[in-house]
């Protein structure tokens, strides 16, 4: 007379499991995850750094990672410096030299961080 045998209880078996190749058959699944979908959802945060312009930058400050809108600073940059030692060379000593100083265009734009006193750039023209 036969007996029922109860059902067998699949356990895991205690032995070393099968290794990656055998048990997918050599051929690897194809990942459940495209790499596309990684970057796909969700607005892309863009840290570029905004070109320093001529007068107050908003931007992301590179140091404490803050919005924010830069200090400026002028400065008279070597365009002045230039441009002062050529007028005096040309003839004009009588405070001429120092009219490029003075001129908006030739100064140089110091950009500092408001937040944390980061100093961000400089723009020159
Ligand atoms: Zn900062």
């Amino acid at each position: 007379m036969y007996k029922t045998e109860p059902p067998p209880v699949y356990e895991v078996p205690p032995s070393s499991p099968p290794s990656y190749s055998q048990a997918t058959g050599g051929v690897p699944p194809a990942s459940p995850f495209t790499p596309a979908e990684t970057y796909a959802s969700g607005p892309t945060i863009v840290t570029t750094i905004v070109p320093l312009g001529p007068g107050s930058t908003h931007t992301i400050c590179p140091r404490c990672y803050a919005e924010i809108d830069t200090t400026t600073k002028t400065e008279p940059g070597m365009i002045a410096y230039i441009s002062g030692v050529v007028i005096a060379l040309m003839g004009c000593w009588l405070g001429c030299c120092l009219i490029p100083c003075c001129i908006d265009e030739c100064m140089d734009v110091h950009h500092s961080c408001p937040n944390c006193t980061a100093y961000l750039g400089r723009y020159r023209r």
